[in-house]
This record gives C-alpha cells, sequence and structure tokens, in this order.
C-alpha cells in the first residue's frame, strides 16, 4: 500500500473528491495512478501518486504526465505535507523531446 489512510483522505480533499485526469467525482473506487510510472522507476508513495478512475488510470498508461498536469499536481499540493517528488519538477521543465533522459537524470540524482 503506498499511501496511507490519512495521505487518501487528504488527496481526496485536494482533488475536490474528483479524477485527477477527467475532473469527474470518483468516490470510494479511486485507484491510485503513479504520475511517473513505475515501470520508468517512478516513486511508490503520495508525493507521486494521484486519484484516478480504474478507466483514467488504465488510458494513462506508461505515458509521462504533461506540464499542464504537472502544474495542476503542484497547485493542489501546495501547502500541502504530501508534497511533490522532484523528479516531476525537472520533468516540467525538460525541453521538448528530452523529457525521458529528463526524468532518468532526476531520479539518478544527477
Ligand atoms: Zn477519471
Amino acid at each position: 500500500m503506498p499511501v496511507s489512510p490519512d495521505e487518501y483522505r487528504l488527496m481526496d480533499v485536494q482533488q475536490g473528491g474528483c479524477c485527477f485526469y477527467c475532473g469527474e467525482p470518483v468516490g470510494a473506487k479511486a485507484t491510485f495512478d503513479h504520475l511517473i510510472p513505475l515501470a520508468y522507476g517512478g516513486l511508490d508513495a503520495a508525493p507521486n501518486v494521484v486519484l484516478a478512475h480504474r478507466r483514467c488510470n488504465q488510458r494513462k498508461a506508461d505515458r509521462l504526465p504533461t506540464p499542464e498536469e504537472i502544474d495542476r499536481f503542484v497547485t493542489q499540493r501546495r501547502r500541502s505535507q504530501l508534497g511533490v517528488w522532484p523528479p516531476l519538477l525537472a520533468l516540467r521543465d525538460a525541453e521538448p523531446g528530452d523529457e525521458w533522459i529528463t526524468v532518468a537524470r532526476a531520479i539518478a540524482g544527477l
């Protein structure tokens, strides 16, 4: 379980009870989506996780989040103890075409 019950409640409040991707109410059927996918070394903890419908989570699959999505995430997490995983900030500022290498370097701490 990457997210504690307290963290889950905080996420639900910050997202206004809605799915991160489609903005529709998500309720008790929320799934945990990793903004930077696990397959690419994404952190399995709250600073890299949002609540999403199962279908929206599956649709996102293993793509990286867009700069708009990262900005929205950062705004939701402002003044929150849940935090933002630093590689997401590096990705937001990546040059177009350099997204993957930027993420890999940020995760490696280079
Ligand atoms: Zn959704």
